[in-house]
């Protein structure tokens, strides 16, 4: 345990990972931080009002490097973010969005700052690149719907806010959630795979956002492994690479990446 979970943090930190603080269900009731803090285990086992055991002994061997896991990127006005970002399904409608941090539906309880409307926002090599993937997966009857892509700098910050009002600094510190993260930079998304036709996703064992490790790509058998390969492998057809970690969290090499703040609306 204390094994994966290191691994957890370590490769966060090298690949961008989502600001993924231990999953959390839809909350049921208000959206208070503390409240959402304090909602139940996931079905996959994980505890997200508490911090894992086994996190602080987990923290990696420089604890500085926690707060971020983007590459240093100018921060760009809204302007030229508005020019280099793009709407995936402006690319390709069929593309399902399902924006959960601009729904009470995620770790926090409550919509995060910036997400003013559910619209997925890529740089656009990187939507470019997605219709792609969609395109090739119609042909099977599968198609993609995505959880986040474009996060906007003060939604992260918002996030590192919370793990102060709640008392999680140890997921700062452990990586879990980092100050700087790629999704800011518009080139990492997070989504799953559905049934073209009826839009029910296909299973891949935990829900988005999970921290455990049967979030892990790799850590499957059966339907779910071949799902998540099926992901993997379109996704990886078109340039994405898969954080091990997180079976739904791709990114997208571009050449000049630059940090945004622009509202999504
Ligand atoms: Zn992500």
């Amino acid at each position: 345990m204390r094994a994966d979970t290191t691994r957890v943090v370590v490769a966060a930190l090298l690949a961008g990972a989502c600001a993924t603080a231990p999953a959390l269900p839809r909350p049921a009731s208000a959206p208070a931080p503390v409240a959402a803090a304090a909602v139940p285990p996931t079905a996959t086992g994980a505890t997200p009002g508490k911090a894992p055991a086994t996190t602080t002994a987990a923290a990696p061997p420089d604890s500085s490097l926690a707060t971020t896991n983007a590459p240093p990127a100018p921060l760009a006005d809204d302007v030229t973010a508005a020019t280099l970002l793009a709407d995936v399904r402006v690319v390709d409608s069929t593309i399902r969005v399902d924006l959960r941090y601009a729904t009470p539906y995620n770790f926090t309880g409550a919509v995060l700052p910036g997400y003013e409307a559910s619209h997925a926002l890529l740089r656009r090599e990187a939507a470019t690149a997605l219709g792609e993937v969609e395109r090739a997966l119609a042909a099977d009857g599968v198609a993609l719907k995505v959880f986040d892509a474009y996060r906007p700098v003060r939604a992260t910050e918002a996030m590192v806010a919370w793990t102060r009002r709640v008392h999680r600094e140890d997921l700062l510190r452990d990586g879990y959630i980092a100050e700087q993260s790629r999704h800011n930079l518009g080139v990492a998304v997070d989504l799953t795979l559905v049934e073209l036709a009826t839009g029910r996703e296909l299973k891949m064992g935990t829900a988005f956002d999970t921290f455990a490790p049967a979030a892990h790509t790799a850590n499957a058998t059966g339907e779910i492994a071949a799902n998540r390969a099926r992901l993997v492998r379109a996704m990886g057809a078109a340039g994405f690479v898969n954080l091990p970690e997180e079976w739904w969290h791709f990114s997208y090499p571009v050449p000049d990446p630059r940090r945004f703040d622009l509202v999504i609306r």
